[in-house]
């Protein structure tokens, strides 16, 4: 357990923080999450894979991703996806995400052993969603990225074309524009916020630790 706080420690990065008293009250209370977390795993019980990339082609598109981590229970894998949000996790986020689905059928052709089965672990309150996946529903999260995918290179052909650029895509300014990375190169963005400095999203007060 220590060992795990430990490399939290030592790969922290304090970019990002209001100052350094604020970056160490972070850096504690995540070493805290993370010893709290740890504490509850077997460490015998060894992960199929860890930050592991997996990939499957379905209707010609080629989709692939990093996975937290691979588990294998019995003669099945389980994908578990890491959540240190404050957003508090609901089975729907399991079933809907399309990343955890994709992930589940690429791990399966990867390692060529069954996947259905998705957990999201939420590590500051050690919670855990799960949802079991059937052929259907898989298929239907694939078949979304398929069409994304495919609207992806439409608009990218039309650009290459000579398309105007806002008309194929166009700028929707939100309230989310302030956390958005391309906000200073953004006129449509600029004209709803300025900006918001990245430590604005942490909550008021110390974290909990
Ligand atoms: S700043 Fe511009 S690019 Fe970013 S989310 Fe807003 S509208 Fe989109």
């Amino acid at each position: 357990v220590s060992r795990a706080g430990g490399l939290v420690h030592e790969y922290w990065t304090g970019e990002g923080f209001r100052d350094i008293n604020q970056a160490a009250q972070w850096r504690q209370a995540a070493i805290d999450m993370v010893e709290a977390y740890v504490a509850n795993l077997d460490p015998t019980d060894e992960p199929r894979g860890v930050e592991r990339t997996v990939g499957v082609v379905h209707g010609g598109t080629s989709l692939s991703g990093r996975i937290d981590r691979i588990d294998q229970r019995g003669d099945t894998l389980v994908i578990v996806d890491y959540k240190t949000g404050r957003h508090e996790l609901t089975i729907d986020d399991a079933k809907s995400s399309l990343a955890l689905a994709i992930y589940a059928v690429a791990a399966a052709r990867t390692l060529r052993i069954g996947c259905r089965r998705v957990e999201l672990h939420h590590l500051p309150t050690g919670a855990i969603v799960t949802w079991e996946h059937d052929d259907d529903t898989l298929k239907r999260h694939l078949d979304r990225a398929n069409s994304i995918a495919g609207e992806c290179a439409s608009a990218d052909s039309a650009f290459r074309a000579g398309e105007q650029t806002e008309a194929v895509f166009p700028a929707r300014p939100s309230s989310l524009c302030g956390w958005c990375d391309y906000l200073r190169q953004c006129a449509e963005g600029q004209a709803v916020t300025s900006g918001r400095a990245s430590w604005r999203g942490l909550p008021d007060g110390p974290p909990r630790g």
